[in-house]
């Protein structure tokens, strides 16, 4: 950390503030400027207590930390891109997927047609949420057991991989043997209890971005699953909550670049939930491949206008290849574009 001293500074507040240091376990390096002193602190700001207890001290102007909060998940401990395996299916290090699938596990008929349009296009994960945690306890919170039953019965019948969202600590064993993936949706995204929780499951995650997470709060997120012991971490922007209401969310294509600049992890897209109609799915999708993701998650059902949930932006799966049509020229690059990355 750097602790940069006020103007009129005194020997004696030098020494104090560098006792200070010295008393929380950094050793202080005193640099004197023409009109200012600065304190370089050494010592691993991770498992040391912060220095910005300091700041209130009347010599102290400011104290900045140096490390970030994600050192894992930090593309300086890792420079490579790591890839994440989902029953064989790759992502990230030029590896790209389209993972589909319906909003919610509606019922065996609507799940297996949906499971059958987009293996037919040749998608190998599927979007598979028996649990639903809605914002409204009224709205259809998923089919939850029986829901987790019709699951199993289509993966052994299509042996296709599966990602579900897990709400809580209590559907991680419940979902274990059957799901490939599991997805921590936007409102869990800072639930560390169930993040410390899912790491310990083995099995790869997809993490979401808080509808009102910083950067940092995303990846610091990903840093829990990784410092309990879960390696297999797919990042993923989804959209912000914004002032303006003609997005469902406001998808945050920076944020793209950034988390794939800052981190080795895998960044996907999800423009359903950004768009929330489905007219803009594949624009955002467009922008997503674009701004640097390893590949898309997106919402598709066999009967979009009467979906039990989201029903506006879920695209139909029995047209699903005409979207991944239109988007076979952005694929192509983005493939190009991660290969000459590397
Ligand atoms: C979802 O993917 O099913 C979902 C609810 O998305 P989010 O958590 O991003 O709102
Ligand atoms: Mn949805």
């Amino acid at each position: 950390m750097i602790i940069v001293l006020k103007r009129h500074a005194s020997e004696t507040d030098i020494a104090t503030v560098s006792d200070l240091v010295c008393s929380l376990r950094y050793q202080p390096r005193i640099i004197r400027g023409v009109e200012q002193t600065v304190i370089a602190c050494i010592g691993d700001e991770l498992s040391n207590r912060s220095l910005t207890v300091l700041q209130d001290l009347p010599a102290v102007e400011a104290v900045f930390p140096v490390q970030k909060k994600f050192k894992l998940v930090s593309r300086d401990y890792h420079p490579s891109d790591s890839v994440v395996n989902v029953q064989g299916a790759l992502i990230g290090g030029g590896n790209m997927q389209i993972i589909a699938g319906p909003c919610a596990i509606e019922g065996y008929d609507q799940f297996r047609s949906a499971v059958q349009d987009l293996t037919r296009c040749g998608i190998k994960i599927i979007r598979a949420m028996p649990f639903k945690p809605r914002t409204s306890p009224y709205d259809f919170q998923g089919l939850k057991l029986d829901g987790v039953k019709i699951m199993r019965e289509i993966k052994k019948e299509f042996e296709v991989a599966m990602v579900s969202e897990v709400p809580g600590p209590a559907q991680i064993e419940i979902l274990r043997d059957v799901t490939d993936m599991f997805q921590i949706g936007a409102r869990n995204a800072q639930n560390y209890d169930l993040l410390e929780h899912l790491a310990h499951a083995g099995k790869p995650v997809l993490l979401k971005r808080g509808m009102a997470s910083t950067i940092e709060e995303w990846l610091t997120a990903a840093e829990y699953l990784i410092v309990n012991g879960c390696s297999q971490v797919v990042l993923c922007e989804r959209g912000l909550r914004s002032f303006d209401k003609t997005t469902r969310n406001l998808l945050d294509i920076g944020a793209v670049a950034v988390a794939r600049q800052l981190s080795h992890l895998p960044v996907m897209v999800d423009p359903s939930h950004a768009a929330g109609s489905r007219s803009l799915v594949a624009a955002l999708s467009r922008a997503g491949l674009a701004a640097g993701a390893d590949g898309l998650i997106v919402e598709a059902h066999p009967d979009p206008v009467n979906a039990f949930s989201d029903a506006a932006q879920q695209l139909d799966s029995s047209s699903f290849g005409d979207f991944l049509k239109g988007l076979e020229p952005w694929m192509t690059l983005a493939r190009a574009e991660r290969a000459a990355d590397r």
